[in-house]
């Protein structure tokens, strides 16, 4: 398993921290809690998808292309990061979003994610909830060519055995900065949702056979729809790396239990693990994402899913900016 084949731009701040949360650990009653920090990759703000695009961004470089066009919710994090790096690497950026939410708060509207897409100079088009994104973003790339350019289309979450590269790149890192830091990794929980980080964390753990459990907390399907996905696409990813004999489903495990009534609709267990991770780690998730797989993990935590002398990695997989434009459910307000 060698990543220095794949073509890669570099585009995040890199190895992010691995740190512990000892008072989190503590209130909890154990396990040992570990955050990896990739809310830190730097680029725009940062988050999880910077990873993916430095592997993604390459093979449009090397295409020719002139724009990425992309897609996601209207306060997508995928797309702001998406935004940043065509901004850094000279490119334009045009993505389509969603209104999966009916929030009518103007903030949700303009604010957060959405503010930083226009600032590094994208151009938006917003399409009503039900949108099918592929053919969105067909018609966008269409019209770009029609007036002489080269599009490159990077799916939802950049969720592609390309993309999950950079999450093969974590799992290594993470492996390595526990050796080095004195521990054995013994479970990484984090928000899953297009299936590209997990698939990417497996494909890498399977790949260096390090024996980590990988637990994908759901932020929108059911566990019986978003396992099949993710193991799709962890065994394109292992067979893009050349890894033997495949991965074994057992491998693949999600929990949907904290989704909540849906994609990006607010929980008091969201709301109760933000504010937790806020006051005793002085750490900031997110509504969407984050939060929702730290109540997982919290709630996991809790009631004895592992022994308290486990080493459990939480990926934090970014998504702070999207805290200011769901200012209300924080502000007391
Ligand atoms: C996109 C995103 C995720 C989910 O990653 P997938 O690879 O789509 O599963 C998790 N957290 C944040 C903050 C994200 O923006």
């Amino acid at each position: 398993m060698q990543l220095g084949r794949f073509p890669r731009t570099r585009l995040a701040h890199g190895p992010t921290p691995l740190e512990p949360m000892e008072r989190l650990g503590r209130e909890l009653g154990g396990p040992r809690l570990w955050v990896k920090r990739d809310d830190c990759t730097g680029l725009g703000l940062g988050g999880n998808k910077t990873r993916k695009l430095e592997f993604l961004a390459a093979e449009a470089l090397a295409q020719g292309a002139d724009t990425l066009v992309t897609v996601g919710a209207v306060q997508s994090n995928h797309v702001r990061q998406t935004a940043a790096a065509a901004a850094q690497l000279g490119l334009a950026c045009e993505a389509v979003l969603e209104r999966r939410m009916r929030s009518p708060a103007d903030v949700y509207a303009r604010g957060g994610n959405v503010l930083l897409d226009r600032m590094f100079g994208a151009t938006l088009h917003f399409v009503d909830a039900g949108t099918d994104p592929a053919a969105a973003c067909d018609e966008v790339a269409a019209a770009i060519r029609r007036r002489g350019g080269r599009p490159c289309v990077i799916p939802t979450g950049g969720s592609t055995p390309v993309g999950a590269l950079g999450y093969v790149q974590c799992a290594q890192e993470i492996l390595t900065q526990a050796t080095d830091l004195g521990f054995a990794v013994d479970a990484v929980v984090h928000a899953s949702g297009s299936a590209g980080t997990q698939a990417g964390l497996v494909a890498g753990f399977e790949g260096l056979r390090s024996g980590v459990d990988v637990l994908g907390i759901s932020v929108s399907r059911p566990r019986a729809a978003l396992e099949p996905l993710v193991h799709a696409l962890a065994e394109r990813t292992a067979e893009l790396l050349g890894v033997a004999g495949g991965i074994d489903s057992a491998r693949v495990a999600v929990d949907s239990g904290y989704v909540g009534p849906g994609y990006g609709v607010p929980t008091q267990s969201m709301i109760d693990a933000v504010g937790l991770a806020a006051t005793r780690e002085g750490l900031l998730l997110d509504p969407v994402y984050s939060g929702k797989a730290m109540a997982g993990l919290i709630d996991l935590a809790r009631n004895g899913k592992w022994p308290a002398r486990a080493n459990v990695v939480f990926v934090h997989t970014g998504g702070a900016p999207a805290l200011f434009a769901y200012q209300s459910l924080f502000d007391g307000s």
